[in-house]
């Protein structure tokens, strides 16, 4: 009898996995419908040897000291700060926008207090902030939200910035200096072998059994066990009542290129032209040397896996209809960016997962005294 059935082995199931494992002696059975652990942070040497993101490129950041050292207990690190350009009327400039942006984009040489004032000269004002519109239109005003946000959201969500809500381009906040990567979290580096590597530490521990290309559907009522960790997508547990909760799907296009680089930046973003939205060349995230060169481009798409929540009023409302039959199921612990809808970044996750962690080990302690 296994204690624990988790389903996703992503960084959801194999936080709360390990932690259940190694701190609370608990056996823990971990399935997941793909072939492999790791979830979207999935990465693996392709025929050419070229460490690659299978699910597009995964940058960890946080700035959780908490976070951070958890998973050093898995890995060592390599320093990397991501940067990130645009291809915007020819020219390909640097996103978030920045001072440099500004001035390299229309040919001037502002200063920061100049740049600030020239935002506020264009900017629209809003009286409440509350689509991804209102973001970026209050600070930087039309020309400069079409030229960057309106035609790549349009392409990643089906749906135009107005009908999203404010937090999806509040990701990448406009800055007047000259700040040029893409996060700016006190915490910023990649797994020095891999995200898979660092899982597969994660989940090495005796009492933790790992089955692969197995629905928990199929074996949830052969193998037996007490509680459930759920880290699949909320509405499929509950068998669509309520309907479908909109998940964005991405098809990746993955390369190989004979040549040692292909692209400027590790990532660059064509928010008005073309049917994908990024081209990231691996090399740059991983720091790996080789002749040939790996890139992909995404797609974004409605159908596929679910890969993001759709942050948006009707949405959350729906939402909070599955959130209502998930607290009242017993015995089953929804965690991750899938089960509880949410658009977390990797480091949320796993904030999320070590929450949950110590809630149930909390409780069960209380519960024995
Ligand atoms: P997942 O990784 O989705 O894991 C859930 C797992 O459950 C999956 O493996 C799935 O196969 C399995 N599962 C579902 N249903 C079943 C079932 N019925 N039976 C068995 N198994 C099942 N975050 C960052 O911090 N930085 C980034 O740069 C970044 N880039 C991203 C780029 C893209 C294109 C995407 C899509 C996401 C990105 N993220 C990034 C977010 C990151 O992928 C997630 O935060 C994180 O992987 C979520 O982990 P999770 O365990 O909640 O979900
Ligand atoms: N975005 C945009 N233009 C860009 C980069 C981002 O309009 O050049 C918007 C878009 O809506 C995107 C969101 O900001 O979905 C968040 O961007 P991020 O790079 O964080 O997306 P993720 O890596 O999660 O796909």
């Amino acid at each position: 009898m296994f204690d624990y059935l988790v389903v996703g082995a992503g960084f959801a199931g194999s936080v709360i996995a390990e932690r259940l494992a190694s701190q609370s002696g608990k056996k823990v059975l971990i399935v997941d419908r793909r072939t492999h652990i790791g979830g979207n942070a999935y990465d693996h040497h392709n025929d050419a040897g070229l460490l690659i993101h299978r699910y597009g490129p995964h940058i960890f950041h946080t700035n959780s000291r908490e976070v951070f050292e958890y998973l050093s207990l898995f890995t060592e690190w390599r320093q990397y700060q991501h940067r990130v350009l645009a291809s915007v009327d020819g020219q390909l400039l640097p996103i978030p926008i920045n001072l440099d942006t500004i001035n390299k984009m229309y040919g001037l040489s502002l200063t920061s207090f100049q740049l600030e004032d020239f935002f506020s000269s264009v900017a629209e004002k809003r009286e409440r902030i509350r689509t991804s519109e209102d973001v970026v239109v209050s600070k930087v005003g039309h020309e400069l939200y079409e030229k960057f946000f309106r035609g790549y959201t349009r392409k990643q969500w089906g749906l135009d910035p107005s009908e999203l809500d404010a937090s999806v381009t509040a990701r990448v906040p406009t800055r007047t200096n000259r700040d040029d990567r893409y996060f700016t979290d006190m915490y910023q580096a990649m797994p020095l072998y891999g995200f898979t590597r660092m899982f597969e530490r994660m989940l090495d521990h005796p009492n933790i059994k790992i089955m692969l290309n197995t629905d928990y559907r199929d074996i949830e009522r052969i193998i037996p066990y007490r509680e459930m960790i759920y880290t699949g997508p909320v509405d499929e547990y509950f068998d669509l009542r309520f309907g479908k909760l909109p998940y964005r799907s991405i098809e990746f296009e993955h390369e190989t290129l004979d040549k040692p680089v292909h692209q400027k930046a590790p990532v660059v973003n064509y928010p008005n032209d073309y049917l994908y939205t990024r081209v990231t060349e691996f090399k740059y995230l991983t720091g790996q040397e080789h002749p040939k060169t790996s890139i992909v481009y995404e797609f974004p798409c409605a159908e596929g896996d679910p890969y993001y929540p759709v942050p948006r009023p009707e949405n959350a409302e729906l939402y909070q209809k599955y959130k209502a039959l998930a607290d009242q199921t017993l015995n089953v612990h929804f965690v991750g960016r899938l089960a509880t809808y949410k658009y977390y970044n990797m480091d949320q996750v796993v904030a999320q997962a070590l929450s949950v962690y110590g809630k149930i080990s909390g409780a069960k302690k209380s519960g024995q005294s």
